[in-house]
């Protein structure tokens, strides 16, 4: 997506609506729509619309509709996911282990950790300094007495891909009665979920990741995962998750969905092209740059991850917004500004390079034209921070 002012390279942080999503989206206010749970046509026109997304969202995920729960996006599917099972586990068993990789984003990593204030042992599971989680440790860690393993389908910050069916595997060995929670909240838009989430028992999504709404997600939850709601109320998604469904974020979520199954084939290979060339070419134009994740590593087709040595972080996102480049450092907290990466430190990058790494996201806009103004901004932004520093 180049316009005369921007090129944005963060989508990985949102993507923009899509035009088609929009219309969607539209169209459900043509006509009246009621509250899904009502008797009137208005109503039963919101049920129909609102099943028919939750099929569409099913088929992409290999999943029953009966396991789609809408929610309000990434944070509250890792939420359910994480909390509602160890909560329901801890229940029926008196005791519980919940496990994450220490990659996970903060909506896992935070929900896991506020499983300790209920009485749960957290156990962080390391990765290497590739991001790959470690199997040696997973298989340490798990024993009887683990309720849930989180590990993410792909990483936010560098795009790197769990093997997620080994890790199924490995937990179904050992611990037959956890429940495999996979974050696919990046890796929706670039890999086939039925394929690459291994069977695993609970898969968040996110529409404003895959050109969808901000506001709008879904958990799938198979049918041998006892789950604890978190929102208590009129019992809407079959208990799961209380509260009048949004109906328009769910034909949002779906159409963008249906887009992206249509469009992957052709465009994941493209833009990983398009990504090759920026890398390539920002590797050889900035003296001592160099890519996070070492070749060989299963990374996102939209992701690139750099170290750059002698540049501060913000300082240089905030350079090249200011000529029109968008691109993040992959971690932020509540407020805006650029924290630690917990995920940089848990592969053991030194604090001195991942003071100046920055997360350059490409999409399903991402041109040739972008990756060219990309390569004529960025090298000139940091040697120009260099000689100031
Ligand atoms: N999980 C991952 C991997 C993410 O990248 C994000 C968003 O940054 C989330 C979860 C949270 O999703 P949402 O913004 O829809 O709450």
């Amino acid at each position: 997506m180049t316009t005369a002012a921007t090129t944005y390279l963060d989508h990985a942080a949102t993507t923009p609506l899509r035009p088609e999503v929009a219309a969607a989206m539209a169209e459900v206010h043509s006509a009246p729509l009621g509250n899904p749970t009502g008797s009137h046509p208005p109503a039963q026109r919101a049920r129909r619309l609102l099943e028919e997304a939750r099929d569409e969202v099913a088929a992409f995920l290999g999943r029953d509709p009966g396991d789609v729960v809408f929610t309000s996006g990434g944070t509250e599917s890792a939420n359910l996911a994480v909390l509602g099972t160890a909560e329901a586990a801890l229940r029926e068993r008196g005791d519980a282990v919940v496990l994450y990789s220490a990659v996970e984003h903060p909506a896992v990593r935070e929900s896991a950790r506020a499983t300790a204030a209920a009485g749960m042992e957290v156990r962080e599971l390391p990765v290497d300094g590739r991001g790959m989680l470690d199997p040696d440790a997973l298989a340490r860690a798990l024993s009887s007495r683990a309720v849930v393993v989180a590990v993410m389908t792909a990483n936010n910050e560098t795009g790197v891909v769990q093997p997620m069916a080994e890790v199924v595997q490995a937990v179904r060995r050992r611990a037959p009665r956890a429940m495999v929670f996979t974050d696919a909240v990046q890796a929706a838009p670039w890999l086939d979920l039925d394929e690459v989430t291994g069977g695993a028992d609970l898969v968040s999504l996110s529409a404003h990741k895959v050109g969808g709404p901000v506001g709008t997600g879904a958990l799938a939850v198979s049918p041998q995962a006892a789950l604890t709601p978190r929102q208590f109320g009129g019992g809407q998604e079959r208990e799961r998750r209380s509260g009048t469904q949004d109906v328009v974020g769910a034909v949002g979520l779906a159409a963008a969905l249906r887009l992206v199954a249509a469009e992957r084939p052709a465009a994941a290979p493209r833009v990983a092209a398009l990504r090759d060339r920026l890398a390539e070419g920002l590797l050889a134009a900035i003296e001592g740059a160099h890519r996070t994740v070492p070749a060989g590593v299963a990374v996102l087709p939209g992701h690139l991850h750099l170290c750059l040595s002698g540049v501060e972080r913000e300082e240089l996102l905030v350079a090249l917004g200011a000529e029109g480049v968008c691109a993040s450092g992959g971690s932020s907290c509540a407020s805006g500004a650029l924290e630690a990466s917990p995920v940089l430190a848990a592969m053991g990058l030194a604090p001195g390079l991942a003071a100046g790494a920055i997360r350059l996201t490409l999409g399903y806009g991402t041109t040739d034209a972008d990756v060219d103004r990309a390569l004529a901004v960025v090298p000139s932004v940091v040697a120009a921070l260099r000689r100031t520093a």
